[in-house]
């Protein structure tokens, strides 16, 4: 199970933009871009000049990518699927992404991050309808239930991350049950329903590997 272990930190200062990789430290002072940290590196000025079309996109393709916490190889294969499914491409893209079980997992709040989100899918301590899954990538279907097994749900990086349901609820096309720690994915959410990344353009993705 591949995954990026270097500072995630560092993916939003060279983006410029938070991307919420760091659960609660994301939203308190500490956060890098709070601190208004400029970009990694020695040479920033060559970073700071005029962008190529290229370059945006590039740079757009890597924001969702790093945002979902996924490596190049199964991001394309995501975009693939995406492309031959009916409909506009960047809206199946973001569908097939926020379908992923670590994401439906993070979006119940299950987990603060989707990092941890993934870490506790592969820790096996994540059921679908009724059933061990430890896949991040594998794909919740609409009216597919996702609970945490019984013997995990007194972990207390779940009850913290919970205790967020109550403050300020869960997005609207998942259910969530606190007290039971099991939720229902409803449906795959509309582009315009995901209003967290409203400012991302799945678009300049789909011109970077038209390519
Ligand atoms: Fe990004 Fe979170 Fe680090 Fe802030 S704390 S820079 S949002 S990963």
């Amino acid at each position: 199970m591949a995954r990026y272990t270097g500072p995630s930190c560092r993916l939003c200062r060279a983006e410029q933009k938070k991307l919420f990789l760091k659960g609660i430290r994301c939203k308190s002072d500490k956060c890098a871009m709070n601190r208004k940290r400029g970009a990694p590196g020695k040479d920033i000025k060559a970073r700071t000049g005029k962008k190529t079309e290229y370059c945006v996109q590039l740079r757009e393709k890597q924001k969702i990518r790093r945002m979902y916490n996924m490596l190049e190889k199964q991001f394309r294969l995501f975009f693939d699927r995406a492309l031959r499914m009916p409909g506009v491409t960047g809206d199946n893209l973001i569908g097939l992404l926020e379908s992923r079980l670590d994401n439906v997992v993070y979006r119940m709040r299950l987990a603060t991050s989707r990092a941890q989100a993934r870490q506790l899918v592969g820790h096996g301590h994540v059921l679908v309808n009724s059933r061990r899954v430890n896949i991040p990538s594998y794909q919740v279907r609409p009216g597919d239930t996702v609970e945490i097994k019984e013997a995990s749900r007194k972990l207390v990086a779940i009850l913290d991350s919970l205790s967020e349901v109550s403050k300020s609820g869960v997005v609207p096309w998942v259910t969530m049950d606190v007290d039971v720690q099991k939720g229902t994915y409803v449906s795959r959410p509309r582009r315009d329903e995901v209003v967290d990344l409203t400012d991302l353009k799945e678009q300049l993705v789909v011109e970077f590997y038209s390519k």
